[in-house]
């Protein structure tokens, strides 16, 4: 019997701390539990959404009329040889990649200060430092809603591409992933997993509630952050939401900012470069819930 709560309040859940109330919410505790809520929604034909880390996300302070299921309590890792991992959805990004550190396997010591899940990063295929999850994705198990099955989909099929990969986020649902790393020398993985968090203590607003990079970066040379820098964005505000003076494709909340003041913040941050560089910047963020008609232009 699945326990449904409702009226649960999704901010907390959100490394920006904005978001309304779920209608609905279930935290699955293993793949079995996982499924069996999914069937549910597709049975009552409620309208759900999968929440890993909340980390690359802007919901509404609106909230939602549906169904969240958040997956961090899907905590599984299980290593299969001496160089594949298979971990579940919930998984968090930095704890994998200290629990690889720990087993002498090296290949995720750029995901250590990626603060999303393993179900997250595979569909925004996460990245950093040059490396990105398309590198070490083997397989995955993927909960198709339409066709209510599950199935197996291999790293070629998946059509990685910079922040994305051929998954619908809504109809087709990460259940775990196998991760093919090398093997290597804990001292110097961990050491290297250390080196990575300090640089982002000193160039990203961590100290803030913020959702990470909040524009796709135009091309490799002319990142997104770079741009908005030069079109003198930084400390622009809108309510609470502000553009940090660390980073200015960082939007921090300073308290009290609701999706609001985000969304109006992201317009201006999107028509300074524009004005300056006739370059459009589309968020690398999604969202969750009603935010009027404001969004389909940002988001274009
Ligand atoms: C401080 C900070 C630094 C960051 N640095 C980076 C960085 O260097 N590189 C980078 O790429 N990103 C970065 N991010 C963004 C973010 O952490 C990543 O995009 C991460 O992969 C998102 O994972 P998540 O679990 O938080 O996903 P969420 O934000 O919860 O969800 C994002 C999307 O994935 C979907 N989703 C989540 N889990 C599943 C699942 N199991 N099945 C199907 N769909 C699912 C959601 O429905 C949603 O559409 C950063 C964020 C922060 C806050």
């Amino acid at each position: 019997m699945l326990k449904i709560e409702s009226g649960i309040n999704l901010a907390k859940f959100t490394s920006i701390k904005i978001g309304g109330i779920a209608k609905y919410f279930y935290e699955p505790t293993n793949t079995d539990d996982f499924l069996q809520v999914l069937n549910y929604a597709k049975n009552k034909s409620i309208p759900f959404f999968v929440l890993g880390g909340g980390s690359n996300l802007l919901i509404s302070s609106t909230g939602f009329e549906g169904l969240v299921i958040r997956t961090t309590k899907l905590t599984s890792i299980n290593q299969l040889d001496t160089t594949h991992i298979l971990a579940d959805a919930g998984v968090r990004l930095p704890h994998l990649a200290r629990f690889a550190g720990n087993l002498n396997l090296s290949g995720l010591e750029f995901s250590c200060g990626i603060p999303g899940t393993v179900g997250g990063g595979v569909i925004m295929n996460a990245g950093a430092h040059g490396s990105s999850m398309s590198e070490l994705v083997e397989y995955i198990n993927v909960y198709d809603f339409l066709t209510d099955s599950v199935k197996k989909m291999t790293n070629d099929q998946l059509s990685f591409a910079y922040r994305s990969c051929i998954l619908k986020p809504g109809s087709q649902v990460v259940l775990n992933a196998c991760l093919r790393l090398k093997q290597g020398d804990k001292n110097e993985i961990l050491a290297k997993i250390k080196a990575n968090e300090d640089y982002r203590w000193k160039t990203q607003p961590l100290s803030y509630p913020n959702a990470g990079s909040t524009f796709k970066n135009f091309s490799p040379t002319q990142p997104a952050g770079k741009l908005l820098d030069l079109a003198g964005v930084k400390n622009l505000t809108c309510g609470d939401a502000s553009v940090s003076a660390i980073h200015a494709n960082f939007v921090i909340n300073l308290g009290k900012a609701q999706s609001s003041d985000v969304i109006d913040l992201l317009g201006k941050m999107q028509t300074s470069v524009f004005n300056k560089f006739s370059i459009k910047l589309f968020p690398e963020w999604k969202t969750l819930g009603n935010f009027g008609n404001k969004i389909d232009d940002i988001w274009g």
